[in-house]
Order: structure tokens, then sequence, then C-alpha cells
């Protein structure tokens, strides 16, 4: 017998064989959990989830935005409010600090002077002016993530960026970079961003930062961490080579998921371990 092979009785499994079979069911399996997490395929939608408290959740979407590096002394959280016309955000506090009495409920139609008099964000309008002008989103999330600025200094044409990934296809068929630079400090530039989305799920602020939204809180925030993950593996494939792009078809599979609770249960259980 050739030294290193075992006969194997005819019909009989080899341990070799049982392996790769092994591994193949666990790939499939894997690609069949990967799939139903991104796409929502058999998972029940987010918003049957999100009856508890939004006050509680949104000083939750605050600190995982901060453990994931994504806002710190600039960046924000806001969800549209029970009450119409109107949402709650933080008032001026960083991120990992943000305690539910940190929390107010302000109006979509607040002005400059309002905002400044009552010490709110500097760019409370990117809030505002979406909520007013997008009644579908139930959430925005803004921040000053690292690679995404990256991203939105690239000179692409259409001023449009193209999902690499997954992750990233969670922003729409594509993802528009907002020109102006400077603050959104007014209800008008405010307007201009959320005409900028052009109905998909975010937008890049050149030089600045990025504008994602949902229709729940969690979809949102899950957004915001997976346009920074398309960021940052977008930026390394255009260093290596050439990265090939999704087409709509592939996007649309990911563009409008709801998939959300397996991430964001995720990412509750670290923002609890990490404040431990
Ligand atoms: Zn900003």
């Amino acid at each position: 017998m050739t030294p290193g092979l075992r006969t194997v009785a005819p019909g009989a499994e080899s341990p070799v064989a049982r392996r790769m079979q092994k591994a193949f069911l666990g790939a499939w399996v894997f690609a069949i959990c990967a799939w139903g997490v991104f796409s929502g395929a058999k998972l029940a939608p987010a918003q049957a989830r999100t009856t508890g408290d939004l006050r509680e959740k949104l000083v939750l979407a605050n600190k995982i935005l901060a453990m994931e590096g994504l806002v710190g002394p600039f960046g924000h959280v806001s969800v549209r409010s029970a009450n119409e016309g109107k949402f709650l955000v933080a008032k001026h506090e960083s991120a990992d600090q943000v305690n539910v009495a940190d929390l107010v409920e302000v109006e979509t139609g607040v002005t400059p002077e309002s905002a400044k008099e009552r010490g709110l964000y500097l760019e409370i309008f990117i809030h505002s002016s979406i909520y007013e002008e997008l009644p579908e989103v139930q959430a925005v999330v803004h921040t000053h993530s690292p690679y995404a600025v990256a991203l939105g200094t690239l000179r692409v044409s259409d001023n449009k960026i193209l999902p690499t990934t997954n992750a990233g296809a969670n922003l729409g068929n594509f993802i528009p970079i907002f020109q102006a630079v400077g603050l959104i400090r007014d209800p008008e530039k405010g307007i201009r961003v959320a005409r900028a989305l052009q109905g998909q799920n975010g937008v890049l602020l050149r030089g600045h930062g990025t504008v994602v939204v949902g229709r729940t809180l969690e979809q949102a925030v899950l957004r915001a961490i997976y346009l920074e993950l398309e960021a940052r593996t977008q930026m390394a494939s255009r260093q290596a080579g050439e990265p090939i792009f999704y087409r709509p078809d592939e996007s649309d599979l990911f563009k409008d998921t709801r998939a959300v609770e397996h991430a964001w249960d995720y990412y509750v259980a670290k923002v609890r371990r990490h404040k431990e």
C-alpha cells in the first residue's frame, strides 16, 4: 500500500470525505445565515421589537456610535418622537456621556435662533430638515467617521460612490457626495442635504462626515456603522486594485433590509460590556 494512503471499503466514506462534507455543509449554513442577517429573509421586522422606551434606546444609540468611533465631540443621532412634528435628540453633550436626562424634544421647524437659545447642536438642522422633507424617515445619524470622510473626498463620476460590499449596499444603490463644504447650520442647507440623499439611505458630506437615515433607530445606527465598514473596505480595495462595484440589482438585495435584530443585539451587548 502506498504510504500515507488508506484503503476504504466501497460505499464507506473516508475521513477526508467526511471532513469535506462537513466543511461544505458549514459553508452553506454560514452563507444562508449571512444572507438572512443582511437580507431579512426570515427575520421578524425590526419594528416589531421597537416598543421599548425610545429614550433608553436613543441613549444606547449614542453610546454605540461613540464606542464604534463614529461620533466623538461631534456627531449626533435622533429619532422621530411619538408627538407629531417632533423628534428626540441629546442636548449638546458628548455621545458617550449622554443619559436620558440629556434628551430633549425638538420641533422639526426649529429655527437657528431658537436652537441657539436652547443650546442645541449647531447642526440640528440636519435632523429637523430631513424629518420635514422625508416623512418616511424615523431616525437620523450624523457622524464624522474617518474612513467615510476619506471616501467622500474622492473624485467620482456623478458624485456617486457605488457599494462594494453587502454592508455598503445597506446604504442603497449608491452613496451620493454632497459637495458643499461647511457645517449645516440652517434649515435651508439641511433641506439640500435631505434632497441630496436622492432616495438612498446615506450621503457623504465632502470633507466633513456622513448623514444616514432609517425607518427605525436601530436601522439608522447600523447603517452608520455599515457605511464606515464599506468605506474602510473600499479604500483598501482601491489601493490594492480595481474594486468590482455592486450593480443596482445586487444592492437591491440589501438596500431596504429591516434585518437589524441580530446586529443591534450584538452592539447593545458590546456597549454594556464596554461600560463594565
Ligand atoms: Zn458635522
